[in-house]
């Protein structure tokens, strides 16, 4: 199986080559075709399977093909939360290599730093931005971010955010979507909390485990 395959377009196959993959890994396989068809979905999986491509590559690609926004306006279409910085920048990182022949505008924000060069980027114009919760909230706050036009939604390693005490954060950051959006959240356990807090998320998901 190629990414081809799976269905990828040409300028997302090219950006892949550059990166030396060649072949989609079983998460990969598993989860594009159903992100493709807009499907939201329960994801139980580590971080070191290729999950990051697999829910990034399909929304770079529904965003590359809709042609009923405005690139000269830009405005935050795709959100990812995060529990650390680590993981944010790493994401982030990854979105711009896949995403790099689309033209498409993408930035990260964390705590524990300045947040001036953070707003700069935002006030640019910004389609795709990941995120760690707190900091999310608080330039929400400050009216640096609207999540109005929000069409897809992640949240990863959302164990790791339970446990790190951001479960408040994540509703009130849920709150704020549009109802009307594709909805991805992946858990490398999945417990009952997560499971409830994953049902108050998602419409009717998808499931894959790994
Ligand atoms: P992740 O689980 O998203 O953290 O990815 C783990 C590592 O696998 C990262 O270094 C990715 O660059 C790499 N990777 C993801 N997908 C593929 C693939 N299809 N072929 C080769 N490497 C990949």
């Amino acid at each position: 199986m190629t990414f081809q395959d799976l269905g990828i377009i040409d300028p997302i196959l090219k950006a892949l080559r550059a990166q030396g993959y060649e072949q989609p890994t079983p998460i990969q396989q598993q989860a594009i075709p159903k992100l493709l068809k807009g499907k939201d979905l329960l994801g139980c999986a580590q971080t070191g399977t290729g999950k990051t491509a697999a829910f990034s590559i399909p929304i770079l690609q529904q965003m590359y093909e809709d042609q009923s926004w405005d690139r000269r306006r830009r405005e935050i279409k795709c959100l990812i939360v995060a529990p650390t910085r680590e993981l944010a920048i790493q994401i982030d990182e990854s979105i711009a290599a896949y995403g790099r022949f689309l033209d498409l505008r993408n930035t990260v924000i964390f705590g524990g730093v300045k947040q001036g060069a953070q707003t700069r980027a935002l006030s640019k114009g910004i389609d795709i931005l990941t995120a760690t919760p707190g900091r999310l909230l608080d330039l929400m706050g400050q009216g640096y971010i609207s999540l109005k036009h929000v069409q897809f939604a992640v949240m990863d390693e959302a164990d790791h955010m339970l446990d790190m005490g951001f479960i408040h954060d994540i509703k009130k950051i849920v709150k704020q979507l549009p109802q009307d959006r594709q909805s991805l959240f992946f858990s490398a356990t999945m417990s009952p909390e997560i499971l409830k807090l994953s049902k108050g998320i998602l419409g009717h998901p998808e499931r894959i485990t790994i």
